[in-house]
């Protein structure tokens, strides 16, 4: 993804610098992904203090536009509204939405129907960096972010959708083995961040397990590398975990043949009963003082010093530690991108490395840090971006059921028999549906 967005020919000057960060942050998450040495080297804190210091905390300074993490793609179905989409799926600030309709390319926007494919980069802090509509697989349109506002352009390519099925043996580290292949190479890092956000493999992953990918590669003519990687489905077959799953078409997610989901239920809110929202989710607020916008990536609940906050779902604790802005905190992390943050607490009831289970009593809220009074700050962050706890839809099934269920099993046979070598990856190809064309 880095190559392709460094060859892109009108991204390359605002991206080199990004570029840069982003090769080091990918080399971070290399590194974090190393299984056995994160027990002997703690996780550098600075990382932590990075993303709180980007987040809330009513005074701190916002840093420019971090990196983007990649890009994030869906395909219109019947019945989608974009603003909803915009907002409530993927977590774009609306302003933006209003904007590019208030400019050439609008009847682009003005005109999507169902089947047509859309993509777009945001930046960890949610800013929308490019979008992307493809009329069809070959043709579209595209806004770039720009100093002032968006610029507008056609494009025009031709792409080609391959097939990989990947087997290794862990050594190391995961994308220590994904480098031995040369089919994917500058791409194992993506890859092993992506398999790494559905299995706990910096807890269980042990030398000498095995696994087996599936994965989707998109070219662009003429394109020395893959314009986009994605995993399909993937067999990981280890010491101390044994699973098997397949992504699911209808929301992106993964889960086993039996159609149950890797990533636990949520409930709305961390804490037993209701309290009153004292500050919401607001990418764009203004402080009241320095007038500067000072998003604030959270909800505020106005609790008494000592209530109770419960894990909101299954998850392990990936922090607790002290931040002068945040107070005392915990992170969760509850797989597949989702990782949930508590500020300005009282007291710790876990410990680093805990798991936990939804309902778990993980601390008390309080009023440490930079706070102006007892509360409980609370983030819910996807995929690495802060998102509206209270508004987003929230993963709420654990199994898959009647249509969805019969979809599934359907559509994952097929990958499922590619992964096991029982059909032909060129059969398969034939087998998948294509969005556009
Ligand atoms: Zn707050």
């Amino acid at each position: 993804m880095l190559k392709r967005l460094l060859t892109y020919p009108s991204l390359k000057a605002p991206l080199l610098t990004l570029g840069s960060v982003l090769a080091v942050s990918l080399l971070l998450l290399y590194w974090l992904g190393t299984p056995a040495e994160e027990e002997q080297i703690p996780p550098s804190d600075q990382e932590v203090m990075a993303a709180l210091e980007a987040t809330d905390f009513h005074n701190a300074l916002i840093p420019p536009l971090s990196p983007p993490p990649d890009w994030d793609q869906y395909t219109l179905q019947q019945g989608d509204r974009l603003s909803h989409l915009w907002q409530q799926k993927w977590h774009l600030p609306l302003g933006t939405l209003y904007q590019l309709l208030d400019q050439e390319g609008a009847s682009h926007l003005n005109r999507i129907h169902p089947g047509q494919h859309i993509e777009w980069l945001a930046s960890r802090d949610g800013q929308l960096l490019v979008l992307r509509v493809w009329r069809n697989r070959a043709e579209g349109v595209e806004w770039q972010r720009e100093a002032q506002g968006f610029s507008f352009n056609e494009l025009s390519t031709q792409r080609e959708v391959r097939l990989l099925r990947l087997e290794g043996t862990l050594n190391g580290v995961l994308s220590n083995s994904l480098r031995e292949m040369p089919e994917i190479a500058g791409q194992e890092g993506a890859i092993a961040a992506a398999l790494d956000r559905h299995l706990p493999l910096r807890r269980d992953a042990r030398d000498g397990d095995t696994f087996s990918l599936l994965i989707e590669q998109e070219w662009l003519t003429g394109d020395p590398s893959p314009y986009s990687t994605r995993l399909l489905a993937f067999d990981y077959s280890g010491q101390r975990m044994q699973i098997r799953a397949a992504r699911h078409q209808g929301d992106g997610r993964f889960y086993t043949p039996e159609g149950e989901s890797l990533i636990p239920p949520f409930n709305r809110i961390p804490l037993v009963q209701r309290y009153r929202i004292s500050s919401h989710f607001n990418l764009s607020r203004r402080h009241p003082i320095t007038g500067r916008v000072t998003p604030h990536h959270g909800t505020d609940f106005a609790t008494p010093t000592g209530t109770t906050v419960v894990s909101p779902a299954d998850g392990r604790v990936v922090r607790r530690g002290w931040h002068p802005f945040g107070g005392n905190y915990l992170v969760i992390d509850h797989g597949q991108g989702y990782t949930t943050r508590y500020l300005h607490l009282h007291r710790f009831l876990v410990n680093r490395g805990d798991s936990v289970k939804r309902g778990q009593r993980i601390a008390q809220t309080g009023n440490t840090g930079r706070s102006t009074g007892p509360h409980l700050h609370y983030e819910l962050h996807i995929n690495g971006r802060p998102v509206d706890a209270m508004r987003v839809e929230l993963p709420s099934v654990e199994r898959l059921d009647n249509e969805d269920l019969e979809d599934f099993k359907k559509h994952s046979e097929k990958l499922f028999a590619g992964l096991d070598n029982q059909l032909m990856l060129e059969e398969l190809a034939l087998l998948l549906p294509r969005q556009n064309n």
